[in-house]
């Protein structure tokens, strides 16, 4: 089997950072060139054509971590002359690519299947064949657990692409079961996570927070329970009233997940293995029907 062929632009520090993570769990041989760009270019380029390398290789997967604003248009035009046609521009910060951005980005290379995970450990397999590649072993965290009332082993199945997986993984063997889940979040903040703090205004919620959710999510179904969620009062909950606002606001709803649903009942249901705690749904909810509760939920 042919080794995947991934070309990687990177800008700034957050790339060079990634850059060196995905070197370190094994991609080296599958990297077959790097265009470091300024990370001093203003946010709005007219002329973005002069910054194309002048050499590009053949590749099968363009990376793009780190580029900020209009300069991520040389992107599409990069794959094009790489012959790759799978593009991955994970997002750290809200106003890296914004939604208009990405629209532009995407229509210039209608050929090209171009993702935008938000943030980097959100990646997910999307059904084509080299960003799935990618994502078997980079993207939403997943780990293994072997556990007797401690945490005795971690493995872990899918790495997220700054390697803080593999951090967390090490640093909650032999912690008590129940602490797992709130301690890898704390994990993921010492690592550190580069995400921004800047709440995203289409998400509602930072981009950091969501990598820990991301993460607590990998321990919460590895163990098969979650030790806290927000839970809909089924008594209380107007669903039909209310224009679902819960679902509207959930931040992990926003980026894909079914975090918040309707049942046959048309009333919310929270998923205690995705739900992030953030208690914005409580926030939102006109009717009072939803609270934080801390118990042990079963996961499926
Ligand atoms: S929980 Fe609140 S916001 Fe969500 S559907 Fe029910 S009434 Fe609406
Ligand atoms: S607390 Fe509510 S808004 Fe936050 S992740 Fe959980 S379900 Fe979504």
């Amino acid at each position: 089997m042919s080794i995947m062929k991934i070309y990687i632009i990177s800008s700034g520090s957050y790339g060079s950072r990634i850059v060196n993570s995905l070197a370190e769990m094994g991609l080296a041989s599958s990297m077959v060139g790097l265009e470091e760009l300024p990370d001093d270019l203003p946010e709005f380029i007219d002329e973005f054509e002069q910054y194309v390398p002048s050499h590009i290789p053949q590749a099968d997967l363009i990376l793009a971590v780190g580029l900020y604003g209009d300069i991520n248009m040389v992107v599409p035009i990069i794959a094009q002359k790489s012959g790759a046609k799978s593009v991955i521009i994970p997002l750290h910060d809200p106003a890296q690519v914004p939604p208009g951005l990405q629209r532009e980005i995407e229509e210039s290379a209608p050929e090209v299947k171009i993702v935008f995970p938000k943030p980097f450990c959100a990646l997910l397999p999307v059904g084509d064949k080299y960003i799935d590649e990618f994502a078997e072993k980079f993207g939403k965290p997943e780990l293994e657990i072997d556990y007797n009332g401690l945490i005795r082993k971690v493995k872990v199945l899918r790495t997220a692409p700054c390697g803080s997986t593999n951090y967390i993984a090490e640093n909650i063997e032999g912690l008590p079961v129940e602490e797992a889940e709130l301690e890898a979040g704390n994990k993921l903040h010492n690592y550190p996570c580069n995400a921004s703090m800047t709440t995203d205004p289409v998400v509602g919620d930072t981009i950091l927070h969501l990598a820990g959710y991301q993460t607590k999510e990998a321990v919460k179904r590895a163990l098969g329970f979650a030790m806290r969620s927000a839970v809909v009062d089924p008594e209380t909950c107007e669903a039909d009233e209310c224009q679902h606002e819960c679902i509207k606001h959930c931040p992990q709803v926003q980026i894909g997940w079914d975090t918040v649903k309707l049942n046959d009942k048309e009333q919310a249901v929270i998923d205690p293995a995705s739900c992030g705690c953030c208690e914005i749904c409580i926030k939102e909810c006109p009717y009072g029907s939803i609270e934080m509760e801390e118990k042990k939920f079963p996961i499926e």
